[in-house]
């Protein structure tokens, strides 16, 4: 049996103990609906962190974490009839939806009851080869490199997602709270529709970055914006900025939670969501959100910073993803 060299996690804890293994598993076997992709890059999402350190159910261990894979079909099931080998596809965080539920049924598969996500359910791309339905593959467009495309699989389109939810329309001002791999894709989109981005983050080094990429202003999550906000995202985990976020909002505002894991929201006076403000969370991604915003970003284009680091440094990456030291995304890079 042929092997691939991946990284296992077994057993979750803080990832100063570094819980991933670097391992040589079988390369996995397919079944008639997937195609097998050679992995090129895999971004590394905070989601990750939170799998790796038990912050959500794991459903299945051991586990290969990471769900922004960008590679190429090597072999197909025999029931594969959209995809060929040779294509670069990427994958997300959606790896399955039954199809038959309420939600599947009104065009929110993301809510689906039966939902397996990559990475967490289904082994992911911490590893060189991995097997995937054909229907949740998605073709990487064109004049992106693989390290490149790696973010915009879960950062950019679950960010996307985002914006489309916090209800921001064209020339609005809109509040971006925390600034990592999802805020830098979203700022762009945002900058493309021509709005004011005001961005909210307590690391200097990710306030100089979202004024190079066109903020109208940056302070930290306490600060009150210079004016009032249309729509805000949250992507931090931080459930103490929520108050300041919705104090931020104009009246009938929308704040957006991007966070599948937030600390406690803190008690707040009722007049801070007064005005028919709306708060709301999002979760995980659709494929048609996947195909609007691939379909989107060459127009842009969008431009994915990222640092990259070796497959068996993914206890590395991980870690200064936690401590909020990259600019832009973290991504792997296999041999
Ligand atoms: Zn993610
Ligand atoms: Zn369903």
């Amino acid at each position: 049996m042929e092997k691939m060299k991946a990284m296992v996690l077994h057993a979750p804890g803080p990832v100063e103990s570094r819980p991933l293994s670097f391992e040589e598993i079988p390369i996995p076997s397919l079944d008639d609906d997937e195609v097998l992709i050679k992995i090129h890059a895999c971004g590394v999402c905070h989601t990750d962190l939170h799998t790796v350190e038990g912050e959500i159910a794991l459903p299945k261990l051991p586990v290969i974490p990471g769900h922004q894979i960008v590679g190429t079909i090597v072999k197909k099931g025999k029931k594969v009839n959209k995809r060929s080998v040779g294509q670069r596809v990427g994958v997300t965080w959606l790896n399955s939806s039954c199809g038959k539920c309420e939600y599947c049924k009104n065009g929110l598969e993301n809510l689906c009851d039966n939902i397996r996500f990559t990475g967490l359910h289904a082994n992911g791309g911490y590893a060189e080869y991995t097997a995937v339905k054909e229907d949740y593959t998605f073709l990487i467009p064109e004049g992106f490199g693989d390290l490149e495309a790696a973010p915009l699989l879960c950062a950019g389109i679950i960010g996307y997602r985002s914006l489309r939810l916090s209800q921001i329309k064209p020339g609005q001002r809109l509040g971006l709270y925390g600034f990592g791999a999802s805020a830098h894709i979203a700022i762009q989109i945002a900058k493309y529709w021509k709005c004011e981005v005001y961005v909210f983050t307590r690391s200097e080094e990710h306030k100089k970055h979202a004024l190079q990429l066109g903020a109208r202003w940056v302070g930290n999550a306490q600060d009150e914006p210079p004016k009032k906000l249309d729509s805000a995202v949250i992507f931090a985990p931080a459930g103490w900025i929520v108050p300041y976020a919705l104090k931020a909002l104009k009246k009938g505002g929308t704040l957006a939670i991007n966070a599948i894991h937030m600390s406690p929201i803190p008690q707040m006076e009722y007049r801070t969501i007064y005005y028919e403000k709306t708060l709301r969370s999002v979760a995980n991604l659709t494929r048609q959100d996947a195909e609007e915003f691939l379909d989107l970003v060459p127009r842009i284009p969008v431009k994915t910073d990222f640092e990259a680091f070796p497959l068996d440094a993914a206890n590395d990456a991980l870690l200064k993803l936690k401590k909020s030291l990259i600019n832009g995304a973290a991504v792997l890079k296999m041999e």
